[in-house]
């Protein structure tokens, strides 16, 4: 076994071949300089590109890339977090592979990491990258978010931070399949500083997130780490029930009192009739968002399938 090193860098990359060189170009020499010894951990995330042969070649020149080989796409989170746990560094840092978190950060992180931090979030100064329509799922997820559940999770920050080992520790505690990495990190704590940066786009490929899979996380985040959905239910029930309650004795006063006889029409009838069962079915919704979730735990499947990880000094 080689030394144990420094710092870990872990990158899940899914059909990256063309991001690879230009990832590396940049980070090593920036690794490098840092003068501590390093490892760079890339999880292969069922790429059906090149991504592993490419992968392979650089290790093949820098010893210390380690190759975590997922058997299929298991997904960002996952893929990430299978990362962390096979990480070895004294202090851990995620990175995408698309250069939207730029290395350099990573001088400044070791700095306030040397000076005590556990977490050293990058918060982006700016999303201006992103398109208005983005930016705007966003802040509304994350207002929502915030305002239902215990933890909070900073709107402008993404998975690019530094994490001291003991964080990483106390992660691999944690032994839920749903990881909502933020909500995870969040949630665990720890002493945290911050240091800013601007988001730039793309460098190369296109992003692997499209709407659908975006409205998923969102719901994800949200039933990970709130039951309000679960628990506003009843209490709309209440509401509505009380309504037809009062509108129940306003019939019966009509009727008794001030001699009305008229027959209600169809149309207040369906309206009530529509509006009660869409609200159940709402409310059957929720919880079957929340029982899939319970569903999917108690299989306690791993969260990932690795079919190899490829390090240098074992290989040969
Ligand atoms: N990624 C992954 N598995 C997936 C989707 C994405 O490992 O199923 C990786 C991807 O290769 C990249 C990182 O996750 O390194 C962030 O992906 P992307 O840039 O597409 O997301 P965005 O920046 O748009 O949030
Ligand atoms: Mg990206």
């Amino acid at each position: 076994m080689a030394e144990k090193p420094v710092l870990s860098v872990v990158i899940p990359m899914m059909d990256e071949e063309e991001g690879i060189p230009v990832l590396f170009d940049r980070l090593i020499p920036i690794l490098k300089n840092t003068r501590r010894s390093f490892e760079v951990v890339c999880v292969n995330d069922g790429s059906r590109d090149e991504t592993l042969a490419v992968l392979r070649e650089h290790q093949a020149r820098h010893p210390f890339i380690v190759i975590v080989d997922l058997s299929r796409n298991f997904g960002k989170e996952a893929a990430l977090t299978a990362g962390l746990m096979q990480s070895i560094g004294d202090a851990v840092i995620p990175l995408d592979a698309d250069l939207q978190d730029p290395p350099e950060i990573i001088v400044e992180m070791l700095d306030k990491w040397d000076k005590g931090a556990e977490v050293v979030l990058a918060v982006r100064a700016k999303r201006e990258t992103d398109t208005a329509l983005k930016r705007a799922t966003a802040n509304a997820f994350y207002s929502i978010i915030n305002s239902i559940s215990e933890i909070t999770i900073p709107p402008n920050a993404g998975d690019f931070r530094l994490m001291d080992r003991a964080v990483i520790e106390a992660l691999k505690q944690l032994p839920e399949r749903s990881r909502f990495n933020k909500g995870i990190f969040a949630w665990l704590g720890f002493k945290t500083v911050t240091v800013e940066y601007e988001r730039p786009s793309r460098e190369v490929g296109t992003t692997k997130w499209n709407y659908r899979k975006l409205w998923n996380f969102a719901l994800d985040g949200i039933t990970s780490f709130s039951s309000a959905p679960l628990r506003i239910w009843s209490y709309i029930g209440v509401m509505i029930a009380g309504c037809a309650l009062l509108f129940g004795f306003v019939v019966i006063f009509k009727v008794l009192i001030l001699g009305h006889r008229d027959v209600p029409g169809y149309a207040s009838l369906m309206t009530v009739l529509l509006f009660s069962n869409g609200i159940v079915l709402i409310g059957l919704g929720v919880i079957g968002e929340y029982l899939s979730r319970i569903f999917i735990e108690t299989k306690k499947r791993p969260l990932v399938i690795i079919r190899k990880v490829h390090r240098v000094d074992q290989d040969v």
